[in-house]
């Protein structure tokens, strides 16, 4: 194999993303204006990667609407995406920092500062990347197109935008995780489950979707009675004046059959005194059940294991009673036939499906070609023989393109530091990337 990236791309990546991590691209819904849809900062960042890019002799676009921009070389009929993004999440307390998270340094554990991991340091590592390629001379068989987007931490509106406007990939990857690759994310289906309101009974236990709900307060004039049905059951709670918590164990939605969920529980004893259909829903027929089994049969597949339902919330009032239910779907599920299963069995409590959010599974088979193209390139510059391909993971742009993976940057050893104070990635770990995404590149469109 051939050494694609030389010292002087190494030290000029350094230098770009200081220059990045610079600029706070924080969203700013308050600073939001005409070509600045996520604040000023942001796109100033993705002006400062697209000046960058056209430096070392990409050719650039930038949405005008200021979304999202891209940096491209080479021909051909293909088009092989590097899906970035430049937005940051905040630097949150100042005092965990033992540096200004906008003025990078460097320590003896790396280049410090918010975004050198997630996501401009992977952006600037891939784009010199290529960039050390082209200073070889090569010629590509494929467009090679970076394509920054500016609303990862949040919403995705850049790359909506972009699939709304832009040429799709035919191939590629997203420099946003970790090596050696994601080839399978669960999809993500949230909804509200919504039914007639009661004169019986009120419970308000607004929740996050994707956290199972740790407590679950009640203080209504059957305090009695729920409490001798908790005892009975054997479930936790505690007592304050006029009102109990029960107390359930959190997790992350996606791995809800690990945690304990407080509103079902308290469901189940309530509806042991209270005979209200829509309660009755999670009491009698959800109950313990995390996997929605219980609600529309067994769901798994090889691929991706089981499907989870999380009950994030309910509040019934006089009016209205309201379920939010977080889905994690295995990669080969289609969601029609899901929402069916649900709709029809959700009926027959009196509650109907509200959608929220949906956002699909990503799912590239082992035994492709862009799957088996980078596993080999990773195994041969790390000599790494014992990381296989990962499933799940946290969601990244490789879910919005078809035959996309997430691709690094962050190797098995080190550790991942997006989001967290001092954030810090080490220039061996940078250069190591740098190699990986070089000889990749070269593999696949040269
Ligand atoms: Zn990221």
């Amino acid at each position: 194999m051939k050494q694609f990236v030389k010292k002087e791309h190494q030290a000029a990546a350094i230098e770009a993303i200081k220059e990045l991590v610079r600029i706070p691209s924080i969203l700013d819904e308050s600073d939001a204006g005409k070509g600045h849809p996520f604040g000023k900062n942001v796109v100033a960042a993705l002006d400062k990667v697209l000046e960058i890019s056209e430096e070392l002799g990409f050719k650039t676009f930038k949405d005008p609407e200021g979304y999202y921009g891209y940096a491209e070389v080479g021909e051909g009929q293909e088009l092989f995406g590097i899906l970035c993004h430049l937005d940051v999440v905040p630097a949150g307390d100042l005092k965990n920092w033992h540096s200004d998270p906008f003025e990078p340094v460097l320590t003896d554990k790396g280049l410090i500062g918010r975004g050198v991991q997630d996501d401009k340091g992977p952006t600037i590592a891939s784009l010199y990347a290529v960039k050390s390629l082209m200073d070889e001379g090569v010629t590509f068989n494929k467009r090679v197109r970076f394509i920054f987007g500016t609303d990862e931490e949040n919403l995705w509106r850049c790359l909506d935008k972009y699939n709304e406007k832009e040429e799709p990939i035919t191939l590629g990857f997203a420099p946003d995780s970790k090596f050696p690759l994601i080839y399978a994310e669960k999809g993500l289906l949230q909804a509200y489950l919504v039914g007639p309101g009661s004169q019986e009974v009120a419970v308000n236990l607004p929740g996050t979707m994707n956290v199972v709900p740790e407590v679950a307060k009640y203080s209504g004039d059957k305090l009695a009675e729920v409490k001798e049905q908790l005892k009975a059951l054997n479930f936790d709670f505690e007592e304050a004046g006029e009102a109990i918590t029960v107390i359930g164990k959190s997790t992350h939605s996606k791995e809800a059959p690990k945690g304990i969920n407080a509103i079902t529980r308290l469901a189940m004893a309530l509806s042991e005194i209270v005979d209200f259909a829509p309660l009755n829903f999670l009491g009698k027929l959800v109950q313990e059940n995390a996997t929605g089994e219980t609600v529309v049969g067994k769901i798994e597949d090889e691929q991706s294991g089981e499907l989870t339902m999380n009950f994030a919330s309910l509040t019934i009032t006089p009016t209205e009673t309201r379920i939010g239910v977080d889905m994690r779907m295995p990669v080969t599920v289609e969601k029609a036939e899901l929402v069916e299963k649900l709709t029809a069995k959700a009926a027959e409590y009196d509650l109907r499906y509200e959608e929220y959010d949906f956002i699909h599974s990503l799912y590239v088979p082992l035994d492709s070609e862009l799957v088996q193209n980078l596993m080999s390139t990773y195994r041969d510059i790390t000599g790494d023989l014992v990381s296989e391909p990962i499933v799940s993971g946290g969601a990244t742009f490789a879910r919005t393109m078809n035959q996309c993976v997430a691709f690094g940057a962050i190797l098995p050893d080190v550790a991942g530091m997006a989001h967290q104070p001092d954030e810090a990635w080490s220039l061996e770990s940078i250069y190591k990337a740098m190699d990986i995404y070089a000889e990749a590149v070269y593999r696949l469109c040269v």
